[in-house]
């Protein structure tokens, strides 16, 4: 089946064009800057060369026009009409409590998913003006969402509530939710199979680390724990989000420095993490590498603390799987540090988890790197969001045809 995964930003618009029949990337490209000065966009078609071009891009149905006309593009193009996408996969930030699985987006799902900008107000509107945009310049397609948070919809009570007043988990839906769900489900299921065992009697530990990072404590192919809560906020220190910290603290930024609730919070998203701890030497991991390198003392202590609230999850989430058969590193920083694995790694002897150094130093692709006798393994594993989300798409679409077709049969 041929899907196209259309990942909205604000102010970009990222897509893939993919078979998934064959897990094959057909093109590829990127809107930026829509709405602004110095829009963008960049194409390629597999086997070919990146086509970028400068335009002023107004909106998102602007973005999706020139996406499907490159696409159907004679010269340039990988389609002769847009009837051969076979279905289209959104990526949604927010499902709540509501869409525990991918889900076909009829009207009343896109209104539950406009209604749900309430707890993603960043996010859930963009996702929708990206599926408007889409439902616009192809109506009748077959369209999925795909949401971040329905990985996590397993999470026991115990994990997803707050010791704050349950009235506001009821009156509210103040809840953990967790987010990074497809990358967290793609790399468990591709850890598993590494270890030649059955991603539904596995318990891995999976660890994204991106600019955004969160961890997950994953059983028998269910998320159980994770880092993330009823914002992206919550949970291990991050390039520019601060992270866990005492919710006290808000109280006294706010008062010391003269700001505004609203204000504090921007600071503990955007000033915060790695960036704020390394006296705003960098919120990018590389620069802040080679700095620890150079001994240099604000790198030292960002990377230290990052690295040990990791340990500190880890430890955690090892311990409510009552033990791991793996822990699994993923997302740019995950996937490209050779030192922060070794920091965390170094950290993790009592769980009797030992690093191969040289395999360590030469990950690429998907790679262990423990000894043969580290009592849990661990690997990298390059996480692929778009083609989760194409294939849960695809499953979705011939698990929905299907049905059809018996409730036809049984007409
Ligand atoms: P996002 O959360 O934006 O999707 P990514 O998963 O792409 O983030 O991760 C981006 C981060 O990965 C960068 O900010 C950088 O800190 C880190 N990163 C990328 N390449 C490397 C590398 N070679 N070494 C260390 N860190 C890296």
């Amino acid at each position: 089946m041929k899907v196209l995964v259309i990942n909205c930003g604000s102010s970009s618009l990222k897509f893939r064009f993919i078979e998934t029949d064959k897990d094959e990337v057909i093109a590829k490209g990127l809107c930026e800057r829509i709405g602004t000065n110095g829009g963008h966009f960049a194409y390629q078609k597999t086997g070919s060369g990146r086509i970028d071009l400068d335009k002023y891009l107004p909106d998102h149905d602007e973005a999706v026009r020139i996406i499907l006309t490159t696409l159907t593009d004679p010269k340039n193009g990988v389609v002769s009409s847009l009837d051969e996408i076979d279905a289209v996969g959104h990526r949604i930030v927010h499902g709540g409590d509501k869409f525990t699985h991918a889900e076909i987006i009829t009207h009343e799902v896109l209104e539950e998913i406009e209604k749900l900008s309430e707890l993603a107000p960043i996010h859930n509107p963009v996702n929708v003006m990206g599926i408007k945009a889409c439902m616009h310049r192809m109506p009748g397609k077959n369209m999925v969402g795909v949401f971040d948070t329905a990985f996590h919809h397993s999470l026991p009570e115990q994990a997803y509530l707050y010791g704050i007043p349950y009235e506001y988990y009821k009156k509210y839906g103040i809840r953990r939710y967790g987010f990074h769900g497809m990358s967290h489900r793609y790399v468990a299921i591709k850890t598993a199979n590494l270890m030649g065992m059955k991603y539904h009697s596995s318990k891995i530990v999976v660890c994204h680390l991106g600019n955004g990072a969160s961890i997950t404590a994953v059983e028998n192919g269910r998320s159980i724990d994770t880092s993330m809560g009823y914002t992206p906020l919550e949970g291990i220190i991050m390039g520019t989000r601060s992270g866990s910290i005492d919710p006290e603290i808000v109280n006294i930024i706010a008062e010391k420095e003269e700001k505004s609730l609203m204000e504090v919070m921007k600071i503990l998203n955007r000033k915060s993490g790695v960036f704020g701890l390394s006296d705003y030497l960098s919120a990018d991991i590389r620069d802040l590498t080679k700095a620890y390198l150079e001994g240099n003392k604000n790198a030292v202590r960002a990377l230290s603390t990052y690295t040990y609230r990791i340990v500190k999850y880890i430890g955690a989430y090892v311990t409510v799987l009552n033990g791991a058969h793996a822990i699994s590193f993923t997302a740019g920083v995950g996937e490209n540090s050779v030192l922060v694995r070794k920091l965390i790694c170094d950290r993790l002897g009592f769980l009797g988890v030992e690093i191969d150094e040289e395999a360590n130093k030469n990950a690429s692709g998907e790679t262990l790197i423990s000894t043969p006798e580290s009592k849990i393994r661990v690997y990298v594993v390059p996480t692929d969001e778009e083609l989760s989300i194409a294939r849960q798409t695809a499953e979705l679409i011939k698990e929905r045809s299907t049905d059809l077709r018996m409730v036809d049969e049984e007409h």
